[in-house]
């Protein structure tokens, strides 16, 4: 095992820091960051602007360690899911997704969740660790430079344009982890990616959001999901340590420090749960005259055991047209990567053992048996 200290740990004061405790100048960590992140270069013999002692000091101690990868798959319509191992047979996911004008990464913040969302396979299977920092960033460093050689960009030019921590977990459950992550995409001696497109999706962790404006006020998406403390409960069961009342109101006093002037709020649609025209006019109710924000709704993903539908095609619709009736900016999420279990939800469920997932736990990988089964629910 390697004992070295990984750079990908670091956002630029974290490596100054690190760099001044061996007398090491600040400029250095600037020198770093570019060939780590921009450049892709975990060698740091490579790094020739570097003084000799200085890549001699950091040869011997430190290291860019990305995660081992378990599988890479690739769908029919260009979006590429990595399982990565975290160890102690833990493994999450991330999904690179092609668009016209914009590639995304979505990001994994834990290996499990644990909050427990009645519709999600990640919060399915129990919660295993918060990953550290350079967990998170080894995701979007593979991802990037892994992409890069393969689209065949030239020089310079990024993959990566927005990053979505939409993945496994609850990001600001991990929030110490976090912020040095979001840093260091913000950097522009790294990533340089614009408050704008960097999200952070929340199942609603309140004192949280309110940090989050504090200390790195990216672009917010909250997991909303019903329209009512009673099904939200349900749903989403940190709801009822802070309900709605409590959660819109941190929402709104995020807008006077987020990069966008509205909220996303993401709505997963269940068949006959949330999805019918008494929720709509339940949702345009409870909304009214507080503040701009803009429904993204998510066909349900179905994974084996939920015992839920996706709302059929015309339910989604109609709920659509309600809110968009009502003036509210309302979109029905794409379904992507569906052929490889990369859409929402669907996340991490093939590295559970069933049985102890019954046991809410996160256990050894047991990929291939798992697989046939997800296969079959989706198209029952
Ligand atoms: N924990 C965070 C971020 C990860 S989940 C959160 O809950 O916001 C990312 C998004 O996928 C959330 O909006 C979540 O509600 C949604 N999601 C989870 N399971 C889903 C499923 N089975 N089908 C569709 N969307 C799902
Ligand atoms: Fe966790 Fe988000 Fe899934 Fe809920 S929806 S269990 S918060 S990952």
């Amino acid at each position: 095992m390697n004992r070295a200290v990984n750079l990908l740990q670091f956002d630029k004061a974290g490596l100054v820091e690190w760099l001044g405790l061996a007398g090491h100048k600040a400029f250095r960590a600037r020198q770093l960051m570019h060939w780590v992140h921009q450049r892709g270069v975990a060698d740091f013999e490579a790094m020739t602007d570097l003084a000799r002692p200085l890549r001699a000091w950091l040869e011997q101690g430190a290291c860019v360690q990305a995660l081992p990868v378990l599988s890479e798959q690739r769908s029919r319509d260009g979006t590429v899911k990595w399982l990565f191992d975290v160890g102690a047979g833990n493994a999450v996911e991330s999904v690179f997704i092609p668009e016209v004008s914009r590639n995304t990464l979505c990001v994994s913040s834990q290996a499990g969740c644990a909050m427990a969302c009645s519709f999600c396979s990640t919060g399915a299977q129990g919660f295993a660790r918060n990953l550290e920092s350079s967990e998170i960033l080894a995701q979007l460093w593979w991802a990037e430079f892994t992409m890069r050689r393969e689209l065949g960009l030239p020089k310079g030019e990024r993959a990566i344009s927005n990053v979505v921590m939409m993945g496994m977990g609850e990001p600001l459950q991990n929030y110490g982890a976090l912020i040095p992550a979001l840093r260091v995409m913000l950097d522009d001696d790294a990533y340089g990616l614009s408050r704008r497109r960097v999200t952070v999706s929340t199942s609603g962790v309140v004192p949280m959001i309110d940090r989050l404006a504090a200390d790195c006020p990216v672009a917010l998406a909250v997991s909303l999901h019903a329209p009512n403390d009673a099904l939200r409960d349900q749903l989403v069961p940190l709801n009822r340590k802070y309900p709605l009342a409590e959660l819109l109101a941190a929402c709104e006093r995020y807008l006077a420090h987020a990069p966008r002037d509205f909220i996303t709020f993401e709505y997963c649609m269940l068949d006959g749960v949330n999805d019918g025209p008494e929720q709509a006019r339940q949702l345009i109710e409870l909304m009214r005259g507080r503040f701009p924000w803009k429904c993204n709704l998510i066909p349900f993903n179905p994974f084996p055991g939920s015992g839920l539908r996706r709302s059929p095609p015309q339910r989604v619709a109609a709920f659509a047209s309600m809110l968009i009736e009502a003036g509210i900016v309302a979109t029905v999420r794409k379904t992507r990567g569906d052929d490889i279990d990369a859409a929402c939800g669907q996340l991490a469920g093939e590295v559970l053992d069933r049985t102890t997932r019954r046991a809410g736990r996160v256990v050894a990988i047991a990929a291939s048996d798992a697989a046939p089964a997800a296969n079959q629910e989706r198209s029952a």
